[in-house]
């Protein structure tokens, strides 16, 4: 079989997986997850015209002359309705989020107005005796404040129904869920969503010369890293996966614990995908009805990573050199894992650096460099993080991304400008983002 491409082999794991069906959950159990419906909102929001500041609200035309003083009538708390209507030189002291009484058509925040004492009132600007009673009057005297700005009509209002409007589209099918999205959710008073269903993944080590993560140490073996490092990408998804455990290179035992993971939607085999006499993956998962689409991609580290569905169930080999096993995971199965899940966007985020030394690199496979990133003035920089070789984990274990060297490549100069694929973080985008 021909090497494919880490694109062409990419285009064969998205062809081959589609989006899951949809659940139900609980608000507070939908971070992460897809919407699988569309939300609408339940009324205007806000439900009518409010301060945007603690302030008064006025009437703009009353601040034809600077400084202005003005009446207040009332007092509206964040919560209550007011219950005057306000007319020329009053206004009402008012809270942000507080409804706007009738009659205002703007606030004024309480930093641009002073407080007026009695005191400070020229006689001609009191109330008239006689129109008022003496304890009203008391009142008034200090219910009187000094407006320092003009403002134009509007200012710092919120409009009814400036967020969203009753029965609006505010949240399409397929949108992540985000702790924004949630209060979205929230205002709309979704107390359960539909989100797409999660895939069951299982992970399968394979391998005579596997140690048990509980098993005593034997200088003789190999320690099982490949389930767990595995286990930590899967559950960075959002995603609890079920190890199975390790499988000795047999082809019987081989069979039993293929078997066992092809009940789940997704099974991840780590080790025995290469050409060795005991590599017994290929034909054994094939016995079981499997069918392989690929098992080399022109691709260092990983190159023997194979792909097969079984009916619905998808099946990647991952090699186990655990570098390889870690790239792979991040090349094929993030962006089949997210796809099932409902996003629309499968990859991770590239951006672009400058390399901080030189690269060497044979014509051929597309290279995944493990790299530290650093942000300069002119942009950021990728240091590799050492060895490179695909069982060297603490390359893996210390890198902030994957530059991707071409294969065309005759290898990079130090400052020559490189794709870096992030491996943290929760923002993906469309594509791959790199030229193989
Ligand atoms: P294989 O792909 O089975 O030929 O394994 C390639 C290399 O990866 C060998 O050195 C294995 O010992 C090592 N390896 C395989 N599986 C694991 C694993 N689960 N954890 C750590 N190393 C592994
Ligand atoms: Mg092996």
């Amino acid at each position: 079989m021909e090497y494919l491409s880490v694109a062409a082999a990419q285009r064969v794991v998205l062809e081959s997986v589609a989006t899951f069906g949809a659940e139900q959950v609980k608000l507070e159990q939908s971070l992460g997850r897809v919407l699988a419906e569309e939300v609408r909102a339940n009324r205007d929001q806000p439900p009518y015209d409010i301060s945007a500041m603690d302030g008064y609200a006025l009437r703009s035309t009353d601040l034809a002359k600077i400084p202005a003083t003005l009446e207040i009538i009332e007092d509206i708390k964040a919560g209550d309705m007011p219950t005057k209507t306000l007319t020329p030189g009053q206004c009402a002291r008012i809270m942000t989020g507080a409804p706007i009484p009738q009659g205002a058509d703007a606030v004024i925040r309480v930093e641009d107005t002073e407080a007026v004492s009695a005191e400070a009132l020229s006689p001609n600007s009191l109330p008239q005796a006689g129109e008022r009673d003496s304890a009203s009057l008391r009142e008034n005297l200090f219910d009187r404040v000094q407006i320092n700005q003009a403002v134009k009509p509007g200012n710092d209002i919120r409009r009814l129904g400036e967020n969203m409007r009753n029965g609006e589209v505010v949240l399409a099918p397929g949108t992540a869920i985000t702790p924004g999205v949630i209060g979205v959710l929230a205002t709309v008073k979704r107390a359960q969503v539909q989100v797409y269903r999660r895939p069951r993944v299982a992970i399968l080590s394979t391998g005579n010369e596997l140690e048990g993560l509980d098993e005593p140490v034997d200088p003789n073996k190999i320690p099982n890293s490949n389930s767990y490092a595995l286990m930590g990408q899967v559950q960075a998804l959002g995603i609890e996966p079920v190890l199975l455990g390790i499988a000795r290179d047999d082809p019987e035992e081989l069979a039993r614990y293929l078997k066992r993971g092809l009940e789940y939607d997704v099974l991840l085999v780590s080790g025995g995908t290469s050409v060795g006499v005991h590599d017994y993956v290929r034909p054994t998962i094939e016995a079981l009805g499997a069918q392989m689409l690929f098992w080399r991609v022109a691709m260092k580290p990983g190159h023997p990573v194979a792909f097969g569905k079984a009916d619905e169930k998808i099946i990647f080999g991952l090699p186990g050199n655990p570098v390889s096993s870690m790239v792979c995971f991040e090349e094929f199965v993030v962006p089949a894992l997210r796809r099932m899940m409902g996003h629309a966007r499968t990859h991770r985020r590239t951006i672009q650096a400058r390399m901080t030394h030189n690269v060497k690199h044979q014509p051929g496979r597309t290279e995944f460099i493990r790299v530290l990133l650093a942000q300069e003035p002119g942009g950021y920089t990728a240091t590799s993080t050492g060895a490179q070789g695909s069982g060297m984990l603490l390359s893996m274990a210390r890198a902030d991304g994957l530059a991707v060297v071409p294969g065309d490549s005759a290898g990079l100069a130090a400052g020559s400008a490189v794709t870096v694929q992030l491996l943290d973080g929760t923002v993906f985008q469309d594509d791959a983002g790199f030229r193989e």
